[in-house]
Formats: structure tokens, sequence, C-alpha cells
């Protein structure tokens, strides 16, 4: 059995590369550590996905600004109070909220996480992307527990192609800011990013494990037909897969949520990440009406499921896995 053993960038890049029977003993491999280390437990959180509003144009992302094929919505105050209060009486521990990028709404979440914060004991993450460090702060003293802000991808000159209001250094200064401050910080990037390559994707693993991420939430990138990237073809599940598991045998016991875009990529993608690695698993608890337009990527699977369903769905995936449920927070355990 692995003990925290250390990874070199090449023995990280000769696990992306395997295939079939090594990479099987791979993804066993990575499966033995999160049991070790979780059990069977999978920590489950709903995410709320409040707004589809962004200032901001990455080229991947099918919410950009230049996509004026999008109905936006923004659930104001009043109702994701309730949502969330919602999610807490189905017995949700931790939610997340997240949104496209703009500054008009952050007062209201404030508000929103103090609120809840006084009605019960439920940890909120946050996913709204850059923010000032003043606004984290903000947010931090108000109740908030975690932040995710993914790295994207750790290619420096990658990322600056595909972030047209994005630098690299302001990146990770935030997320720098965010350890400082407190929060339990999650970072990730998608897997398949043009000219990106196996290097590349080796080196995002050290850059976890260097800066000591609570959380890493990573998926294939997948083309949307109304961004610049709509034709570039996904990576297969398999390169996924070695990731996920490269990913937790590197960063050890860190969260890695099973994610929406696996699920989408391969039918059961979910279940083999549960398999490989993951010991997450991340409902949509979005209201059903908004699913549809918050499309980041095509063919976004759960975008006619019922929200209240997705509790009792989310325990028949994890068990198809051969996994159990478990209601809890879910914090960084080391
Ligand atoms: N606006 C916030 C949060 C919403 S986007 C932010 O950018 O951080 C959340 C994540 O969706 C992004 O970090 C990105 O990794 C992922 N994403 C966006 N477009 C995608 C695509 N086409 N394929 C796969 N993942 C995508
Ligand atoms: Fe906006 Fe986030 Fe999409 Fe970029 S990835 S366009 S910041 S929602």
């Amino acid at each position: 059995m692995t003990v925290n053993k250390v990874y070199s960038l090449s023995e990280i890049k000769e696990m992306l590369l395997l295939e079939e029977e090594e990479a099987f003993a791979l993804y066993e491999e990575a499966n033995s550590l999160t049991e070790k280390l979780f059990g069977k437990s999978i920590f489950v959180r709903g995410i709320i996905e409040f707004s589809n509003v962004c200032a901001k144009n990455c080229l991947y992302c099918g919410i950009r600004r230049g996509n004026k094929n999008v109905k936006r919505y923004h659930i104001g105050k009043e109702d994701l109070k309730k949502i969330i209060m919602d999610a807490h009486n189905d017995n949700f521990k931790t939610i997340v909220l997240q949104s496209g990028e703009v500054d008009v709404y952050d007062n209201d979440i404030t508000e929103v996480i103090e609120y809840v914060k006084s009605k019960c004991d439920i940890a909120i993450t946050l996913s709204m992307g850059e923010k000032s460090r003043e606004q984290y702060i903000e947010w931090k003293n108000a109740g908030a527990d975690r932040y995710l802000l993914r790295i994207e991808t750790t290619n420096r000159k990658l990322f600056e192609n595909l972030h047209p209001d994005d630098d690299f250094d302001n990146r990770l200064k935030s997320l720098m800011t965010l350890k400082e401050l407190g929060y339990e910080v999650g970072t990730g990037v998608m897997i398949g990013l043009p000219k990106q390559t196996e290097e590349d994707l080796a080196s995002d693993i050290l850059f976890f494990k260097e800066n000591d991420f609570d959380m890493l939430g990573v998926g294939p990138f997948i083309p949307h037909n109304e961004t610049p990237l709509r034709n570039i073809k996904s990576v297969n599940m398999s390169m996924v897969l070695n990731f996920l598991s490269a990913m937790r045998l590197v960063t050890y016991d860190t969260n890695i949520p099973a994610t929406t875009s696996m699920a989408t990529l391969d039918k059961e993608g979910r279940e083999k990440a549960l398999n490989a690695g993951a010991n997450v698993i991340m409902p949509n608890y979005t209201p059903q009406k908004y699913r549809e337009s918050y499309k980041l990527y095509d063919n976004k699977i759960c975008t006619k499921e019922d929200a209240e369903h997705t509790m009792e769905f989310t325990k028949k995936t994890v068990e198809r896995a051969g996994k159990v449920l478990v209601l809890e927070r879910g914090d960084r355990r080391r």
C-alpha cells in the first residue's frame, strides 16, 4: 500500500499514459487508498447554480458573455435563502453556491450566508470566480467555509489563450489569498483542453500537491456549440480516470468529487470515478426551471431531473458503485 509516497513529474506522466490492464491496476490502487482513508463513505454536496450572468468570455464556456443565445437568470436573495433551507431540510450538510462572474450580487450573497448560518449548521462553499481580497474577507466573516476556484490549467500560456479577461498570476494570487484567509480551498483543471499535453496534466497534479489544496474538482473539457472551441473533441473517459487515480495517489487525503462533466462524457462516468479515487458526489440542487440555462457545455446531464429527486437518485448512483452515501459535512481530513 502506498503511504503518502512522493511522486515525480515523470512518474505521474507514466500513470497518465497507462492503458487497459495497467490502467485498471492504477484505478484499483487509487480505490484501495481511498477506502483506506474514507472507508466506503461518499460525501454529498448539493450544487445550486444561482446565476448564469457572466461578464467574462472564457473561450470554453457556454455561459460566456459573448453567447447571446443564453437566457440569463439570477435567483434573488430571498429565493436563494429558501432553496438553501430546503436543501438543509433534505439533509444536505454542504451546499455549493455557483455562478457566472459579476460583482453586482456580491452583497446579497453576504446576506444569504449570514441568514443561513444563523438558522442552521450547513457548510457553505462558494464558486463565484475571482474577487477582491476584501470581498473574500467579507464572505469569510459572514460564515462561508470553502471556496472553489479552478486554475483550469497550470500551463500559463494555455491559460492566457483561453481567458481573454484573466491573468494567470492573479488567479494564483486569488487561490493563495483564499488559503491565507482560512477557507478550505478547492481548485482543479479541465482535461483535454486544446494543445494541453500529458506533461501539462502531470504538472497540474504536482501543483495540487505542492500547494496542499483541500478539494480537487476536475473533469473533461466538453465543447459547447456556441463557443469558439465548438470543434474540439473531448478526451476519452480512460484519460479522465487515469488523471483522477494519479491525483488521488499523489495528493493522498484530499476531497475529490465525481463531477457532472464525467457523467456527461460517459453514462457511467460517476460510478467509474467513485471506483478510481473519487470520494465526493455533487448532485445538482438548482431548481429545475433554471437548469436548461446553466449549460457550461453541450449535453449536460440532469437538466431535466427534479431537484427534490436528486438525493434518492444520488444514493442509487453511489450504491451502484458499491459505496455508501453519508450525510456529513465532509471537511478535509488530514
Ligand atoms: N464562474 C465561476 C464558476 C462557474 S464555471 C468560475 O469560472 O470559476 C465552473 C467551472 O466549469 C469552471 O471552473 C470550468 O472548469 C468548468 N467549465 C466551464 N466550461 C466547461 C466546458 N466547456 N467543459 C468542461 N468544464 C467546463
Ligand atoms: Fe464565466 Fe466562469 Fe464561464 Fe468563465 S468559466 S465564462 S468566468 S462562468
